[in-house]
């Protein structure tokens, strides 16, 4: 079977991957092959990261690989946290402080517009290709729910009565901005092969 490298430690989103094309390509972490050093997301951009990653595995390792990077943009906030996301109330990365933040930022604020976005770079053959996912919603004023992580029990998506965080994750997984992106890649990379 073909190796593939998806440029992440995230075990959830590695199983979530390897469901869904582990019968196509055998899909890698970076521990899988030996890349243990921190790859520094310096870009301004998701698109400009989710690069700086794969580029850095093919460059070093020489594998096909793909990686991805997510956020949060908020209309008001001129699409802040965005590339900042996890770490919007600094170093390290504190999900309950990045609530507590965006709250006060929100505070009084009548636009709630948000949007969750994906970038999935793939290098694969010497191409480089992007896909994206995004989906629409808006910030609700307090936490609802316990399930998924980050940002999710302050985004409610759009035509939906409950937050991420009350979505049993199944659902989430389905319409998510990473669901979206994923499924464009796997498209891709199932018809070349
Ligand atoms: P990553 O690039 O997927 O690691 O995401 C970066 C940051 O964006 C996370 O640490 C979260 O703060 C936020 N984020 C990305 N996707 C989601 C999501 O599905 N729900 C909530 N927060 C998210």
């Amino acid at each position: 079977m073909r190796d593939i490298v998806f440029a992440t430690n995230n075990r959830h989103k590695l199983e979530e991957v390897r469901a869904i094309m582990g019968h196509v390509f055998n899909v890698l972490s970076l521990a899988d092959i030996g890349c243990s050093e921190e790859i520094a997301e310096t870009a301004r951009t998701f698109e400009g990261n989710a690069l700086i990653k794969a580029r850095y595995i093919y460059e070093k390792y020489g594998y096909d690989c793909f990686a991805d990077d997510s956020g949060l943009e908020v209309e008001v906030l001129d699409n802040a946290p965005g590339v900042f996301s996890a770490r919007y109330a600094g170093e390290p990365s504190d999900s309950q402080k990045n609530i507590a933040k965006l709250l006060r930022e929100m505070d009084g604020v009548k636009n709630r517009k948000a949007r969750f976005r994906t970038c999935i770079a793939l290098i694969y053959e010497g191409k480089e290709s992007m896909f994206e996912g995004s989906i629409e919603g808006t910030i609700i004023e307090e936490l609802r729910g316990c399930n998924g992580f980050g940002y999710d029990p302050l985004f409610m998506p759009a035509g939906y009565e409950l937050t991420f965080a009350e979505m049993p994750s199944e659902e989430k997984n389905k319409i998510s901005h990473r669901a979206l992106a994923t499924n464009k890649l796997i498209e891709y990379l199932l018809i070349k092969n």
